[in-house]
């Protein structure tokens, strides 16, 4: 069990239910704001019910549900949702990817891939949205070996499933779906999948890795070979080389003291990912950008860091240089990453002592919630930036097919 996959259910519809109570229950087609469009762009599971999906057209969606209610998409509270949904399952785990507004994945490490555990781990995340982003909020989940498989399990039972795949059960548990049930086989690649004489999840998990090779045309098809057999092969990605965070003040937090308050949380946030993914960083990037001027930086280069401690000092000499009184965005970026197997451990004790507390700290915060333990000069503004979609992920949106 390596990866546990995340899904809202009818994310938009339920959003609204939410917010209006007396949408609970009914049939609800959401359509777009502009009000030239006649098609609907999401709908409840009531809706559903009789037929309703996405990219039904309104006069459809009328005869196929008489008693539907239509009403316009408000984009702003789906992201406001998102954001409120992060910091929930952010509670529980850390998200490893964020793959659209209501999808995201876990990778699970150490003695949480053990199957009860991951289950248990995946009930906690569904409590902690009830409670902290709605009780309409439901999601299902899949927990499998790979990615690819923890999605596809995460849609084999909607709503509020909870779907595992274990490594031992394959191809079995999944020879009942349809080619195109898996996300990035479209019809495109299935229509390629056809001329090789691949009609079935049967076939498609017979055929051998050069046939795949020829089918998808390239060396994916090699790679879903791995991933059909619950192998945790990954797309190659680009190797990380930057870790940050950045804000957009509230008005009152716009003041140069309020504002470095939030830079050194955004730097806990940064050095706590950084920990988390085994990095260590080499440079550290103060961004800011005032409202009348134009944006400022400045960096400093370090040897290999994972302390905190010793990250805020040189993030303090940043700020001492910055000539800014007002400022509307702060950012801080950890640079030059270094994976942890390339890196030799501090020589100094000290500065191996603070790199444990740096990770014990970790540690509690992932236990009892975000912001349990933190440096004493971001009292007041541990809420003050919330967890957004994480930059790091935005190549992961790249890739076709996981989308
Ligand atoms: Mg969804």
């Amino acid at each position: 069990m390596s990866t546990l996959f995340l899904d809202l259910n009818s994310f938009f519809a339920s959003v609204e239910q939410q917010l209006v109570p007396s949408l609970r229950g009914k049939p609800l087609g959401i359509i777009p704001n502009d009000c030239g469009s006649t098609c609907c762009i999401a709908a409840s599971y009531e809706a559903k019910h009789f037929g309703v999906k996405t990219g039904c057209g309104v006069r459809e969606a009328h005869e196929r549900c008489p008693g539907i209610v239509l009403i316009a998409s408000r984009p702003d509270e789906y992201i406001k949702m998102h954001h409120k949904i992060l910091e929930a399952v952010d509670t529980i785990y850390p998200a490893e990817g964020v793959y659209s507004i209501d999808e995201m994945s876990f990778r699970l490490t150490g003695q949480d891939r053990d199957i009860n555990r991951a289950r248990d781990l995946a009930m906690q995340m569904k409590q902690a949205i009830r409670e902290l982003a709605g009780e309409t909020l439901r999601c299902s989940i899949g927990i499998a070996p790979n990615r690819v498989l923890a999605k596809t399990a995460s849609n084999m039972m909607k709503p509020d499933g909870l779907v595992v795949i274990e490594r031992n059960e394959l191809p079995k548990r999944l020879l009942g779906l349809e080619l195109t049930d898996f996300p990035g086989i479209g019809t495109g690649i299935e229509n390629r999948l056809h001329r090789y004489g691949i009609r079935s999840v049967d076939q498609l998990c017979r055929a051998s890795r050069p046939m795949l090779r020829k089918a998808w045309g390239s060396v994916l098809g090699e790679t879903w070979w791995h991933w059909l057999r619950g192998d945790e092969t990954d797309i190659p990605k680009t190797k990380k080389r930057s870790c940050g965070h950045q804000h957009v003040l509230a008005p009152d937090l716009r003041y140069k003291e309020q504002a470095r308050a939030v830079a050194i949380r955004l730097l806990h946030k940064a050095a706590a990912r950084m920990r988390w993914e085994g990095y260590w960083c080499t440079r550290i990037t103060l961004d800011l950008k005032p409202p009348d001027a134009p944006s400022w930086h400045l960096d400093v280069k370090l040897e290999p860091c994972q302390d905190t401690v010793r990250l805020l000092w040189h993030l303090g000499q940043l700020w001492s240089k910055q000539p800014f009184e007002f400022i509307f965005c702060v950012s801080v970026t950890l640079g030059g990453l270094i994976s942890n197997g390339n890196v030799e451990e501090p020589l100094f004790e000290l500065d191996r002592k603070r790199t444990r507390l740096a990770h014990t700290m970790d540690t509690i915060n992932r236990k009892q919630g975000h912001a349990s333990i933190y440096y004493g000069s971001m009292h007041g503004v541990t809420d003050s930036a919330p967890r957004r979609i994480p930059f790091s992920s935005v190549p992961d949106l790249d890739l076709p097919d996981i989308a």
